[in-house]
């Protein structure tokens, strides 16, 4: 395996394995690599493509006052990591790197990005728009992988890549959980002992959500409000951003709940902003 940080780098390592007749595979991350990070891996190399992984812990993609300075950073053991995983090139570029002379670029991806956790995190999504972008030029690869964990990123992208005709085709990957079903996340260090305690919660509140709608598909209200009183009574110290009951593809919020529905949520609870969703196929009247 091969860590590189420079473009030309990796356009080489690239160029030579599609003249080998390899696929490419990539995983964007930011480092500080997890379970849910190597799951993803895992389905590159299942698939068979030569597997490239970028850490870089983008800059534009926090909002002033966010946690970039402080987010975890573990390059070694993250190459160690992707080695032990079966990844071939790591893509490790510096800021300067990426965004050479300044840029004035980015890329917005209208009313998708404003929503849910754009809301609350503003130029959030253009900053993962643009990174993503970037890498999908850089690299180029056939398919590109992202975790269901990050729903609304997964959906933004995906109509970027449409809306911009990327010629990749995006994979989205199950979310990985720790036993207790807290999503695995980078952030979930930042936790005291009691917080973490307190983060299964969130899951437990959406699968309390799915199972409402599984009974009886009542309207979107009644569902968000069981969520808020589980999340409520699991995690006392939470602070709710939103639970939102929306359509899977517009991320609008809907009404009625016997067709597909993503409910997705986000609280804080202390240092962490925590997100999670579940998608639910269909309510009990659609069944
Ligand atoms: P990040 O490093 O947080 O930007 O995440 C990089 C990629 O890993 C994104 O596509 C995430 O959606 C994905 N990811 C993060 N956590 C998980 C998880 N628990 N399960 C599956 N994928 C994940």
């Amino acid at each position: 395996m091969k860590t590189v940080r420079t473009i030309a780098e990796v356009r080489q390592a690239v160029g030579e394995a599609r003249a080998a007749g390899r696929s490419v595979g990539l995983v964007a991350t930011m480092g500080a690599l997890h379970a849910g990070h190597f799951s993803l891996i895992d389905r590159v190399r299942a698939a068979g493509d030569f597997v490239v992984v970028s850490i870089f812990v983008n800059p534009t993609q926090f909002a002033p006052g966010e946690d970039y300075e402080s987010y975890p950073r573990s390059e070694a053991a993250d190459v160690a990591g992707c080695e032990a995983r079966g990844a071939e090139l790591v893509f490790a570029p510096d800021a300067a790197e990426m965004y050479r002379g300044g840029s004035l670029t980015t890329v917005h991806v209208a009313r998708l990005s404003e929503t849910l956790c754009g809301a609350s995190r503003p130029g959030h999504f253009d900053g993962v728009c643009t990174v993503v972008a970037k890498l999908l030029n850089i690299v180029a690869p056939d398919r590109a992988y992202f975790g269901a964990k990050d729903y609304q990123q997964a959906t933004i992208l995906r109509r970027m890549v449409a809306d911009l005709d990327f010629p990749v085709e995006l994979v989205v990957c199950p979310t990985v959980r720790e036993t207790d079903g807290l999503a695995v996340s980078s952030r979930n260090r930042y936790l005291n002992p009691d917080q973490r305690r307190q983060a299964p919660a969130l899951y437990g509140a959406l699968r309390e959500g799915e199972r409402v709608i599984a009974a009886s598909a009542p309207p979107a209200g009644e569902v968000v409000a069981a969520v808020r009183d589980r999340l409520r009574a699991g995690a006392p110290d939470g602070e709710i951003d939103y639970v939102r009951v929306v359509d899977p593809e517009t991320l609008a919020d809907v009404e009625r709940t016997d067709r597909p529905v993503v409910i997705a949520a986000a609280v804080r609870l202390g240092p962490a902003r925590l997100i999670d969703n579940v998608r639910v196929e269909r309510g009990a009247s659609g069944t």
